[in-house]
């Protein structure tokens, strides 16, 4: 493995951003430099909270759930709450806040996310309408999820399927639209989103596929083919944008994202970029891409947080991987959605089962619903040289484990 020694530098380290990746960072910087001064600067007056709660636990049992960062093990810190960072000087190595303070650093980590994509011709029309970022989006939405309300969900990604189960365990009425054929189009095999779309429909979901939101009255959405659907509450999930403003105003290379290296490195000295912000080499598909996962932002961020405190500065390369928990379906996905062959282990029926997509040979990709045992074998196999028989993998009776040992 390749080290590149390690960072020297002078003045504290400033991140921006309050999320996983920024509270992941202070953390690891903590636990290996006490010295090191650490100033976070965070547009969100919340203390703290992480993201996946939100669609999930949150969006059930509100303040019951636990959904809050831990920020006990990164002590002493500077918090600088409920201030925008709104423009860089990297020549003087200054950040300015919307109050005017201006913060020298050191080093400057950007931990700015994501925000979600919006549909501005749908809002006014009366219908309470939202997409799900933050803590506040997902307070107003259970506000409105009630038994029999009506809630029309816009996109069939992560966002729109994880609601739709939990509007269903909370007994809402469930519409979803999706512009495209399936769902899942950007993260999930093409039988694995087969499999979920109908496991929302026998549980009550009704989906209009390959439609699109053309704007809404006042207590409906209307559809690119005319068809009028009842809302109590609209909620959209159509993907996000990268938070990179900020160093694209600085001249830092960004495209939807901070393009960094795998030490996190941008074109810029002494600015660092971690999480959903940025747009790094993706080492299965071998692009550059936005690594949209809690996994990726705690990791990279955990990576870089060594590096910064005075240890070795290491490359980071973690396979990307999310989970998506809906209904009582533990799906976890790794690597990408597609090979030149796929091998199926397990049975629908049973909601068990793992999908594993091959490239000459080579494990490229796997998707599990409720097996995390094996899915975490696969995982650890994508992006070896190890070449795999897909007969053997597909056979249930051989014990994946003890094969791995042995090629
Ligand atoms: P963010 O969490 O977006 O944090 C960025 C922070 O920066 C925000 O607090 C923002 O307010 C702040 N900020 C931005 N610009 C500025 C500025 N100029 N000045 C000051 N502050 C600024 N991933 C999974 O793998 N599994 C899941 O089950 C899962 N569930 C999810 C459920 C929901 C509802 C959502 C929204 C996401 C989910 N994700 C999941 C994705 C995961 O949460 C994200 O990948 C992760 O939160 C990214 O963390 P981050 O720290 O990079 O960015
Ligand atoms: P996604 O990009 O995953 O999915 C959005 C979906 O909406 C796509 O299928 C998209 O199709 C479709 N779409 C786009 N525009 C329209 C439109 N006008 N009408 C109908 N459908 C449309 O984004 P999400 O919003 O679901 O997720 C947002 C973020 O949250 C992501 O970063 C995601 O990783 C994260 N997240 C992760 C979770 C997890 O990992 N478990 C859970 C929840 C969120 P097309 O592909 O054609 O654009």
């Amino acid at each position: 493995m390749e080290i590149l020694g390690t960072y020297n530098m002078q003045g504290p380290i400033v991140i921006v951003g309050s999320g996983i990746s920024a509270i992941s960072l202070a953390t690891e910087i903590r636990a290996n430099n006490s010295a090191v001064e650490i100033v976070i600067i965070s547009d969100d007056r919340e203390a703290p909270y992480d993201r996946p709660q939100l669609s999930k636990e949150y969006l059930r049992d509100g303040e019951n759930s636990s959904f809050r960062l831990n920020l006990e093990r990164a002590p002493d810190v500077e918090w600088l709450r409920g201030q925008r960072a709104e423009s860089l000087n990297t020549d003087a190595k200054r950040i300015t806040l919307s109050n005017g303070r201006s913060v020298a650093y050191g080093a400057l980590v950007l931990a700015t996310g994501a925000e979600a994509k919006r549909l501005p011709n749908l809002v006014g029309s009366g219908v309470p309408i939202t997409t799900l970022r933050t803590l506040e989006d997902a307070s107003f939405i259970r506000e409105h999820l009630r038994p029999g309300k009506k809630l029309v969900i816009v996109g069939g990604g992560v966002i729109g399927l994880e609601v739709a189960a939990t509007a269903r365990a909370v007994g809402a009425d469930v519409t979803l639209v999706e512009a495209l054929p399936r769902v899942l189009n950007r993260c999930a095999p093409f039988k694995l989103a087969s499999f979920i779309a109908d496991y929302h429909a026998n549980r009550g979901v009704a989906f209009h596929f390959d439609r699109l939101s053309k704007n809404a009255a006042a207590s409906s959405l209307l559809l690119d083919n005319g068809r009028q659907l009842h809302a109590d509450l609209i909620v959209v999930g159509i993907g996000v944008v990268a938070n990179d403003a900020l160093a694209k105003n600085a001249g830092i290379a960004c495209d939807d994202g901070i393009f960094v290296d795998r030490y996190g490195r941008t074109t810029c000295p002494d600015v660092y970029a971690v999480g959903d912000v940025t747009r790094q080499l993706n080492p299965v598909s071998d692009r550059f891409e936005r690594i949209e996962t809690w996994s990726n932002a705690q990791n990279q961020a955990l990576t870089l947080g060594r590096a910064l405190a005075g240890g070795p500065v290491l490359p980071y390369s973690d396979i990307p991987w999310y989970w998506s928990d809906q209904y009582d379906l533990q799906i976890q996905v790794a690597g990408i959605p597609a090979g030149d062959e796929e091998v199926f282990r397990g049975r629908f029926a049973d909601a068990q089962f793992s999908i594993i997509q091959l490239r000459k040979g080579k494990i490229v990709g796997v998707a599990s619903v409720n097996r995390s045992r094996e899915f975490n074998i696969f995982k650890r196999l994508i992006a070896s040289d190890r070449l795999l028989d897909a007969s053997i993998l597909s056979d249930e009776s051989i014990n994946i484990r003890e094969y791995v040992k042995w090629i």
